[in-house]
């Protein structure tokens, strides 16, 4: 069943195989605490947090172990209650290492909350306070201390502020269930991003392959006429944040430039949950919920883990990986990232685990360019995919400066849609570092 028939959208996109039927109806389950914890410090964009805890340190669940260094900066809490076995150098699963705090867990669920707000008379300051001290993070994928968000510069106008309900990665079901199971937290969640903004306008954005979560939604706001539920043409990558806008406001957002430049404010579900969370209930964060699917793991399901639980116990709890398994993603399969070391943690932001079969994955042989203009028509942000990539193979960097490659989002459509099953998204990426480097050395 479809709410609305002419959904609104963006141009450009695919519509790549939605594999969301293999956990859409699983409720999210509460994974136990497994035997040690791993916090990377580095679990967020921004500085990383300092530890205040050393090798033999006991903590508490929801203790503070690692303070907020500067603006851009996040707290680290303890999901557990046990002893830091030590403080050590580890690679996070984006690949990067840095210095990460090793718990050893006990058998004790002592917690430490705050005290819980009154979200009717909460003050701006105070959300922006509470948020920032329960060391909330975004959870549509680039990990942003949330409390930033929440202060925009002096003199930006905000009109809106949309819930990214998309979720327009394959396989991902985490929000959708979030939408199905804490549909009033939602909606409390987006009140206070709206009151922390001083905006009087919300919509949450969502694609219509999700009939019943509109519904939800739309029956939870009937007396909230301030804030609408957009149902959105289902299409890769409708949940970007400029594809967003376009599609909710029919505002561009200027090459460059930011939400806020065209009026609107953007937040994943999860973070509004979150938000919630840190102020009606007092919580820190120190879980994370994400799906862990594909036909390569025994059980797929929504889980709800502590932060810092290794991948190898997540695969573990979901009965292991089939005979046919070959290849371990974290995050979804356009923008995620592959796996080879299993002791790696899943961190604040993790939304998914894919453990993905032969016939999942595209392992086709790449051959030559047949100039076919493919990817340059699904590329969202109208960029041209085969020129940036050939470009940076010839470190021609300064062309690829021109034509824009620092604008690209990294989503993955052009790699996808590429019938010569070019490394697109890859070559750019890494056209798009030497172009960084590059920039920072004129400055
Ligand atoms: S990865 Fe970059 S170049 Fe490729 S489609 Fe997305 S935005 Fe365009
Ligand atoms: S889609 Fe692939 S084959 Fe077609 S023009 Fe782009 S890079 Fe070349």
């Amino acid at each position: 069943m479809k709410i609305l028939h002419h959904s609104k959208t963006f141009a450009g996109g695919i519509h790549p195989s939605e594999q969301k039927e293999l956990t859409e109806d699983k409720a999210f389950e509460l994974m136990p605490a497994p035997k040690q914890i791993i916090l990377p410090l580095n679990q967020h964009l921004g500085k990383f947090p300092k530890p205040l805890v050393k090798k033999g340190s006991e903590v508490k669940i929801g203790e503070l172990i690692a303070e907020q260094d500067g603006f851009i900066s996040s707290p680290i809490h303890s999901p557990v209650c046990g002893k830091v076995s030590k403080i050590t150098v580890g690679a996070n699963v984006s690949g990067f290492p840095k210095d990460e705090i090793i718990i050893d867990v006990s058998d004790s669920d002592e917690s430490i909350l705050m005290e819980p707000l009154d979200a009717v008379t909460i003050t701006q300051e105070q959300i922006r306070e509470r948020v920032k001290n329960a060391g909330v993070v975004g959870q549509g994928g680039a990990a942003f201390p949330t409390y930033v968000k929440l202060t925009p510069p002096e003199g930006k106008k905000i009109d809106v502020v949309i819930l990214n309900g998309c979720e327009c990665e394959p396989y991902l079901t985490r929000d959708y269930r979030f939408m199905i199971e804490r549909t009033n937290d939602i909606i409390a969640g987006l009140k206070l991003i709206m009151k922390a903004l001083g905006v009087e306008k919300g919509a949450i954005g969502i694609e219509d392959n999700k009939p019943l979560a509109i519904e939800k939604l739309k029956l939870a706001v009937k007396n909230n006429p301030d804030i609408q539920i957009v149902a959105l043409k289902t299409k890769y990558p409708q949940g970007a944040e400029k594809m967003l806008i376009k599609a909710v406001t029919g505002k561009e957002v200027p090459p460059g430039k930011l939400p806020f430049d065209a009026g609107a404010a953007i937040q994943n579900i999860g973070t509004a949950l979150a938000i919630y969370d840190a102020i009606v209930k007092g919580e820190t964060q120190t879980t994370a919920a994400l799906t862990v699917s594909g036909l390569g793991i025994k059980e797929q399901k929504n889980i709800i883990a502590k932060v810092g639980t290794p991948l190898m116990d997540v695969l573990e709890y979901c009965g292991g990986l089939t005979d046919e398994a070959v290849k371990v993603v974290v995050g979804g399969p356009m923008m995620g990232i592959a796996q080879y070391d299993f002791s790696a943690p899943i961190m604040k932001a993790t939304s998914g685990i894919l453990i993905l079969t032969k016939n999942e994955i595209n392992d086709h042989e790449e051959t030559p360019c047949l100039r076919c203009g493919k990817c340059v028509d699904a590329c969202p942000l109208n960029l041209i995919p085969t020129r940036l990539s050939r470009l940076t193979q010839m470190e021609k960097y300064d062309e690829a400066e021109k034509l824009n490659i620092t604008l690209c989002m990294e989503c993955g459509t052009c790699t996808y849609t590429c019938p010569a099953n070019i490394p697109l998204v890859q070559w750019i990426r890494l056209g798009k570092k030497q172009v960084n480097v590059i920039q920072k050395a004129r400055v």
